[in-house]
Formats: structure tokens, sequence, C-alpha cells
């Protein structure tokens, strides 16, 4: 099993990560993708590129190293009402949109205002994927928040950085993943890489989507024509 895009990785665009577009497109073509999403972290966070960087991702060649680029971002969640740190005129060109709660842009709140800050982010139309929601950080409920998740159309994400490296993610992933299964919610699996090799690489995720006998069509990002179909009925001017 091995997914066909990885739509989670950075560019030395944010700083504490350390690969050029070039490099990843290498990386990505070596690990076999079809595509990959470049999701630079929105001006909320300190290390973020200048708002330009999203202005300016069309100058960027649609296909890099035989892989295909989409332009993307990753959002900060400023609050439980469903915002986010990116303003509306940028969403037209956006062509891949993560929310993901990070420390410096919202304080963890209660179990229930977590809860309450991922359905609203759900709700919100401008966004493609919960990132990395399986933190200790933002402890939220699963049962509770996954129907939304599902009836608006989002995806959730199995981040696999985010598996290897944060205290708890794993045994909450595993979790989150039962319920998915359960309520056949869909989910996209990629690397939140901040370094090129890392492209395309995700072994633990694979792991636990095995022991979780977790069914393999509620992976979205397996198949390129599946993931490009939902793209584009998203954003009609993507891709082009
Ligand atoms: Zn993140
Ligand atoms: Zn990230």
């Amino acid at each position: 099993m091995k997914i066909a895009a990885d739509l989670h990785t950075h560019t030395i665009a944010s700083t504490h990560a350390f690969s050029t577009i070039l490099e990843n497109s290498f990386s990505a073509q070596q690990a076999g993708l079809t595509a990959i999403a470049i999701t630079d972290h929105a001006p909320m966070i300190e290390d973020s590129p200048h708002i330009w960087h999203f202005n300016n991702l069309e100058v960027i060649p649609r296909i890099l190293n035989n892989v295909i680029i989409i332009r993307g971002i990753e959002a900060n969640i400023i609050d439980f009402d469903g915002n986010i740190d990116v303003p509306e005129y940028l969403h037209k060109s956006m062509e891949w949109v993560i929310a993901s709660m990070h420390g410096p842009c919202i304080t963890p709140g209660s179990i229930e205002d977590n809860t309450k800050g991922y359905i609203e982010i759900a709700k919100n139309p401008l966004i493609d994927l919960i990132g990395h929601p399986t933190t200790n950080e933002y402890v939220w409920d699963y049962e509770k928040g996954l129907k939304y998740i599902k009836e608006y159309g989002k995806f959730v994400e199995i981040n696999e950085s985010s598996i290897i490296s944060r205290r708890g993610a794993l045994e909450n992933t595993v979790r989150m993943l039962r319920l998915c299964k359960k309520y056949e919610v869909p989910v996209i699996v990629n690397t939140d890489s901040h370094f090129c090799q890392r492209i395309g690489l995700t072994p633990v995720s694979f792991k636990i989507i095995e022991e979780t006998d977790f069914p393999v069509d509620l992976i979205v990002n397996l198949e390129w024509e599946r993931l490009k179909e939902h793209i584009l009925s998203k954003h009609p001017d993507a891709l082009k």
C-alpha cells in the first residue's frame, strides 16, 4: 500500500523546514508519487512566509520532476468558532487547504471547546482537511466530532510526523481510526514532511491502518483520480 499524493509538505518558506520545492518534487518522484501539495504555514505562525508567497504560487510550474504540484496552505485554526487565518481573497487561488491547531495560534481549551472548534471548522466551506487532529494538546471527543466532519465532506489526517514525534499521537490516532472505520469517515495519509527525504513515506501510518483493519476505500489519497475529482469539485479552477 502506498499513497499517490502527499498532501502536507513544507518547504524552506517555513523556516523550520529545510528543503526547496525542487528537492521536494525530486523526492516525490523517487517515492513514486503522482502529486504533492505544498502547504507552508499561514501568516499567524511566526516563521511563516509572507502572504505574497501564497499569492505567487502560480509561478511554480504545474509539473516538476514529473510530479504534479498542488498549491496549498496549512492554515491556523484561531478560535473555536470555525475561523482560520487566511484572508478570503486568497482562497480563490488555493487548491488545497489544511486547517490545524498550533500552540502559538490557539490556546488549548477544554475537551468541549476543542470538539466545538473542530465541529465548526468542519462546517467551514473553505477547508479540505483537518491537520494532525490527534495530538495530546488538543484532545477532543472523536465520537461526537467525526459525524460532523463526515457530514460536511471534510477529511481527517493520519499524520506520519505527528505519530512518530508527538507524545500520545500514536495511541490517539489508533483510537480515531477505529471510530473513522465505525462511522465511515474518509481519511488522508500524509507525511507533513519538513525535509525532502521524508516525502511519500508513511510506514507507521500504514502499520496502524493494517492493525486496525481499516478499509482502504476510506483512504482518499491512494488513488490520484479520486483525489483529483475531489479537488476539482471544491476548487473548480485548480490544476490548470
Ligand atoms: Zn501543523
Ligand atoms: Zn505541517
